[in-house]
């Protein structure tokens, strides 16, 4: 077990489509238990692999209302309804929210870190977190699901929170 580094946006694997995992080995079940770990050191309710640096479609996430625990394995949306606006920051920018629209209930089918195959429904909160991990895993972060003001607005914030966070980290 081990807290990972945590890319920052743009950095490298984060603007790329992820690939899939081929088989959930017990290389792929520890990488989710880091990602775990991870998450919870930055007290973050989702954390997808290309945050981390790797380049596979696997995300965690933990649902603080319903302590809902999951990692994900190859995740898809089937089947979306709805639409609402709801706040969302992301480990890669911290410090950065803004309101999202997404979907209020969606249907996803996964692998399970076992590699069984499951399907649910989820909503509100918890459909919010896999849409925007299923993003990662696409190579979009929140901030490409707002409109075009918002974004330049928020990428101008996220640059000079960047440079604050890069000198910090030089000055140790
Ligand atoms: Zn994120």
């Amino acid at each position: 077990m081990a807290v990972l580094d945590v890319v920052l946006y743009p950095s490298d694997p984060l603007l790329s489509v992820a690939r899939p995992v081929d088989a959930v080995t017990k290389k792929i079940a520890n990488l989710a238990y880091d990602m775990f770990d991870t998450m919870d050191a930055h007290e973050g309710v989702g954390l997808a692999a290309p945050q981390v640096g790797v380049d596979k479609r696997l995300f965690v996430l933990n649902e603080p209302y319903t302590e809902q625990r999951m990692a994900l394995v190859n995740p898809v949306i089937l089947d979306e309804e709805g639409r609402e606006e709801g706040e969302e920051g992301c480990l890669s920018l911290p410090q950065i929210y803004t309101n999202v629209p997404r979907a209020v209930r969606i249907r996803v089918e996964a692998l399970d870190i076992e590699g069984r195959p499951m399907q649910f429904e989820a909503e509100g909160l918890l459909a919010r977190i896999i849409q925007h991990e299923l993003d990662h895993l696409n190579g979009l972060i929140f901030l490409d699901r707002v409109d075009v003001l918002t974004r330049q607005a928020k990428l101008q914030e996220w640059e000079t929170i960047r440079d604050q966070i890069s000198s910090a980290l030089d000055r140790t």
